[in-house]
């Protein structure tokens, strides 16, 4: 790969944004670097910058200053942004002719949506039904029925996550407040992924979660942990636990988490939706 363009000025992060952006993630950055090292780990977990709401600029900006994962949770947003980015960073990612970034997506997928997400995304975080699972492995085949006729190489297998739903108690006997913030349950995570494992055209990678609202994460991430722990020991190679954003990476990085996907302490507050 050659290097991005990172002189003063000049490239897409050159201009006051990117120097914003810049920062911002130095500081982030500096964050997981004291939480890993605080964690007594060695291996440092993947950052992937939640860009929802930011325009396909931000990504080129966040990609010549390294960035190499992005996360974005609507299809309809990403999937424009995903070609737009293509675009603004060509070159940028060099001679291997591989994309810039790796799009991750990490929101609800309604089922209708599948065939687009498998055109751009390397991973989808929040598988949290069995249908879903199916109709990604069908999607999966589709496209690459679509890039074979296209004469085009044949993409990836999609890295699959089961997405768990951490809220303590089901949704009726929770205190006003405390939020279930999507997933499969705790016991519905064997099953889930097995099911994955043995379909075609994707690849289980481990477990995701979003802490619940109003609760202290670190018991919820340590659930997560040992939810993955249950896993690895059956696919020794579904490794990832995608946890932790802006407000609670460190919590993540303690308990383990492989993967974080962060928005507004590198990007700033989102725009309102327009
Ligand atoms: C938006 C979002 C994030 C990032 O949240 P921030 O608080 O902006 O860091 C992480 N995970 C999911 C699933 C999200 O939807």
């Amino acid at each position: 790969m050659s290097a991005p363009d990172l002189q003063p000025g000049r490239g897409p992060a050159g201009d006051e944004r990117g120097r914003e952006l810049s920062a911002r993630l130095a500081t982030v950055r500096g964050r997981i670097a004291a939480a890993t090292h605080a964690a007594g780990r060695s291996d440092a977990p993947t950052l992937i910058v939640v860009t929802k709401f930011h325009p396909a600029a931000d990504v080129a900006r966040l990609a010549a200053l390294g960035v190499r994962d992005v996360g974005e949770n609507r299809d309809q947003e990403a999937r424009a942004k995903a070609a737009e980015t293509e675009v603004l960073v060509e070159g940028l990612a060099g001679d291997d002719s591989t994309a810039a970034v790796r799009w991750h997506f990490i929101g609800q997928l309604q089922s209708n949506k599948a065939k687009y997400v498998v055109r751009y995304a390397a991973a989808l975080h929040s598988v949290d039904r069995a249908s879903l699972v199916d109709t990604l492995s069908a999607a999966m085949g589709r496209e690459q029925d679509r890039r074979r006729e296209a004469g085009l190489a044949a993409r990836d297998l999609l890295d699959c996550l089961v997405q768990v739903d951490l809220a303590p108690r089901p949704a009726q006997d929770r205190p006003a407040g405390i939020g279930a913030r999507g997933g499969a349950t705790p016991d519905e995570v064997a099953a889930l992924a097995e099911r994955i494992a043995v379909a075609d055209g994707l690849r289980l990678r481990g477990v995701m979660a979003v802490a619940p609202l109003g609760l202290d994460p670190a018991p919820a991430f340590a659930r997560l942990a040992e939810l993955s722990a249950a896993l690895t020991s059956t696919y020794p190679d579904a490794t990832w636990i995608s946890a932790g954003m802006s407000q609670d990476l460190e919590q993540a990085v303690a308990a383990g988490a492989t993967h974080l996907r962060v928005g507004t302490d590198v990007l700033g507050p989102r725009p309102p939706v327009g």
